[in-house]
């Protein structure tokens, strides 16, 4: 059979849009290369207990009632209905640069505005300023990189509450070391701290379920363990794809969700040489199980705590294998309305090296070594930060990027992917494009918003 549209990858943005196209063209298919569904946000098993891979908290939160707010759009043109979904808001959180400052804030934009008032007294007009370009400034309209580190300086004039901005966005959704481009960080900008973070009731199985139950009803069709290894092109235009098993299918268009220098590499008879000399960035992060009773002092109220340790704020790629001194703390429990647990989790998340792990990945002993490593000395740091908790560990569990790359064939293991971004998803033939982490969206939201606004733009218009 000859399908339509070809989605490659099963992971947010490869499952929004194949939904979107499902709901006016018939035979639709998804391919994954996985036996599960939702890419770097999956989930997986051990002694039967459900994980997620490392959802920490969805950003864009909105009220059902704001119609124009990315996450209500994103429903609609999902088809799906906003009652179906429980979502709890995130309790509050707080951006904490040890030693000099500390800034809270919730879904009430007001929190955020006090903090910086009361912090920042000489920097509150021009973040008042700030605040009103965000609000004007148009970030879907194509402009090459404009550095956001450069705006903030000029327009803040005070470089400690410019890091501690930039600090939670950059970790949530920069492919870049040390900067992030303008239109970027006015979508991360709004999407963190004017809107807010939330997770959904369940887990993130729940969600990736009905998002797949929804696209086989509108009539689409998934295979999962069901990897592309070339892209079969004829006079500049895609025709189908060959499967790792040898399989041809066949199709009119095909939209790669797996990243841009990834899909040239399936790209029969393409060479492809690095589009970027720009670094990939890794991270590794580790999850701790405890008892929910454990005698600690940890924060009851909080949900991410970003943090620097450091002189200045560095967020690029580690000498080492890891750079402890900055990272994510997330408590997935702690959100409005969700059930406690006889055990909770603490997260915690850092830059990492992926050259220096995939160098020790050779020797399996003592790469699980410096996992436990990290893992110990990731626990030292947060305990400096948020109380003792350590000794009540009963579960943890590292991932590196090496268990990215191993997990999404993503090169380096870089969560955000390039730093180099194909905005509008057009890679140079009339019907092959790009959605996902390297059109430029990042995030669940932003992944998902990605693969409808490609097949909107490239796929509905021509079939
Ligand atoms: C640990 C972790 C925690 C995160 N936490 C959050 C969070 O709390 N909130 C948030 O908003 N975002 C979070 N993110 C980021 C978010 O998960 C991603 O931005 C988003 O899911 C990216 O979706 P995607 O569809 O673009 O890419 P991916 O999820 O990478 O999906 C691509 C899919 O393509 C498949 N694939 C690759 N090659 C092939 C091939 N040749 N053939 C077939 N299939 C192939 C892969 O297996 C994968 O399933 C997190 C990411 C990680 C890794």
């Amino acid at each position: 059979m000859r399908h339509p549209l070809l989605v490659i990858g099963g992971g947010l943005s490869g499952l929004a849009a194949a939904i979107r196209a499902a709901r006016f063209i018939p035979e639709i298919l998804l391919v994954e290369k996985h036996s599960r569904l939702g890419g770097l946000n999956s989930y997986f098993y051990r002694n039967n207990t459900l994980y997620e891979t490392g959802l920490h908290a969805i950003t864009n939160y909105a009220d059902p009632g704001d119609r124009q707010a990315p996450i209500n759009r994103l429903l609609r043109q999902l088809k799906l209905q906003r009652k179906d979904f429980t979502f709890c808001q995130q309790m509050q959180s707080e951006v904490v640069f040890r030693h000099l400052e500390s800034l809270t804030f919730s879904n009430d934009v007001g929190v955020f505005n006090t903090e910086v008032r009361n912090k920042f007294p000489r920097a509150a007009v021009r973040f008042q300023k700030m605040l009103d370009f965000i609000k004007h400034f148009d970030p879907f309209l194509p402009s090459p990189f404009r550095s956001t580190r450069c705006f903030l300086a000029e327009i803040l004039q005070a470089p400690l509450l410019a890091e501690m901005i930039l600090c939670p966005l950059m970790f949530y959704g920069s492919s870049r070391e040390n900067d992030i481009d303008l239109s970027q960080f006015v979508i991360m900008f709004r999407a963190i701290f004017l809107e807010g973070m939330f997770r959904p009731l369940g887990s993130i199985k729940d969600l990736i379920d009905l998002l797949t139950c929804h696209y086989l009803e509108l009539g689409g069709h998934v295979r999962k363990n069901c990897g592309v290894k070339k892209i079969l092109t004829r006079k500049n235009s895609a025709i189908g794809v060959e499967l790792d098993d040898g399989e041809i299918l066949e199709c009119d268009y095909i939209l790669s969700t797996i990243g841009h220098e990834e899909t040239l590499r399936l790209i029969s008879g393409t060479r492809v040489s690095n589009s970027t000399n720009l670094t990939r960035l890794g991270f590794v992060e580790t999850m701790y199980q405890l008892p929910q009773q454990s005698p600690t002092t940890l924060p009851k109220n909080k949900t991410i705590i970003f943090f620097n340790d450091g002189e200045k704020f560095l967020y690029e790629n580690p000498l080492d294998f890891v750079d402890f001194r900055s990272g994510v703390i997330c408590f997935p429990g702690s959100f409005q309305g969700i059930p406690q647990k006889s055990m909770m989790e603490i997260r915690s998340t850092h830059l990492a090296n992926y050259g220096k792990w995939k160098h020790l990945s050779t020797t399996p002993d003592q790469y699980s070594d410096k996992k436990q490593d990290t893992a110990r000395h990731s626990a030292q740091m947060l305990e400096n930060m948020i109380g003792s908790f350590a000794t009540n560990i009963v579960y943890e569990n590292t991932f590196t990027p090496v268990t990215i790359e191993r997990y999404t064939v993503k090169i380096n293991g870089a969560i955000y992917g390039s730093p180099e971004k194909i905005k509008d998803g057009n890679i140079g033939y009339p019907n092959l494009f790009l959605a996902g982490t390297d059109q430029g969206f990042l995030g669940i939201i932003g992944s998902m918003l990605s693969g409808v606004s490609i097949v909107n733009q490239h796929i509905l218009p021509k079939l």
